[in-house]
């Protein structure tokens, strides 16, 4: 049985993971008007990704005994810069997030829930794995300029990730 602290705490992330996917399907649309395909595909692979760590949570609650309660999601920004701040916005993002995954552990760690503890350190490896893909494509961003040919590289390097 999870503690009413753990159990709060999980649903608090449950709603922050569906606020990253939305805030990637948001910048995804905005890759697309600005006919950067390969990005909108990226960002929408990620959008996918957020709602399956949602999910993960979700069961989580479900096979301890506990009771999810769905929050409120804000509306995500919709104007967005250039490639490079967008990546550098998915990086910020993610640290963030890492934070939390942070604080929600040491939640489960206090209340002694190994089993939480358990399934937040696939959470933990998994943010090590999101800052490093951000950072590797700010790097690259970098390298290729705003505009031009080696952007449009990029962009098609993005649209190569596979789905899930
Ligand atoms: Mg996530």
């Amino acid at each position: 049985m999870l503690s009413k602290a753990v159990q709060d705490a999980i649903n608090e992330q449950i709603r922050n993971e569906i606020q990253s996917a939305y805030l990637y399907l948001s910048m995804s649309a905005h890759c697309e008007a600005k006919s950067l395909s390969g990005a909108a595909h990226w960002l929408r692979a990620q959008w996918e990704e957020e709602l399956e760590h949602s999910m993960k949570l979700f069961k989580h609650v479900y096979d301890r005994g506990g009771r999810v309660t769905l929050q409120a999601i804000e509306k995500p920004p919709t104007d967005f810069s250039s490639l490079l701040g967008i990546f550098q916005q998915v990086l910020a993002h993610e640290q963030k997030v890492t934070a939390l995954i942070n604080n929600l552990y040491a939640i489960a760690t206090k209340e002694n829930d190994y089993a939480s503890q358990i399934e937040l350190q696939w959470f933990i490896k998994e943010q090590v794995e999101e800052e490093k893909n951000a950072s590797e494509i700010i790097e690259m961003l970098k390298m290729s300029g705003e505009s031009g040919p080696t952007l449009l590289m990029v962009d098609r390097q993005l649209g190569a990730r596979a789905k899930g």
